[in-house]
């Protein structure tokens, strides 16, 4: 027997797609602010290429869709990040600035990014 679906479960249905579109949206305008490039290495990146960095995690407050928390980094330089080799502070709608640990020295240099 056919069971309509419950007007709820449509909804939520529709509010898990708008939330996916929004989010698409979101990576494209992060991408295109950025110049589509990594804002680490500058590498030239496509937006379905490139990954966006959340620079707080959402588990410690931060906003998955708040331009100033995220950031387009290649996936060289996005795994750097998650391995503590590269640390990015600032504001991406500004300046931020970029701790760069050379790993056979162990030595970190700070560079500035607009
Ligand atoms: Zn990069
Ligand atoms: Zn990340």
């Amino acid at each position: 027997m056919f069971v309509k679906p419950e007007p709820h479960h449509v909804e939520k249905r529709e509010v898990a797609r708008l939330h996916r579109a929004k989010r698409k949206d979101f990576r494209e305008e992060i991408w295109l602010r950025d110049n589509g490039r990594c804002r680490a290495c500058r590498y030239l990146l496509s937006l379905a290429g490139a990954h966006v960095h959340e620079l707080q995690p959402r588990s410690l407050g931060g906003s998955a869709l708040a331009s100033r928390n995220c950031i387009t980094l290649c996936a060289a330089c996005h795994n750097r990040v998650h391995r503590h080799t590269l640390r990015i502070t600032g504001n991406p709608n500004r300046q931020i600035r970029l701790y760069e640990t050379n790993s056979a020295n162990g030595h970190t240099r700070m560079r500035k990014n607009f």
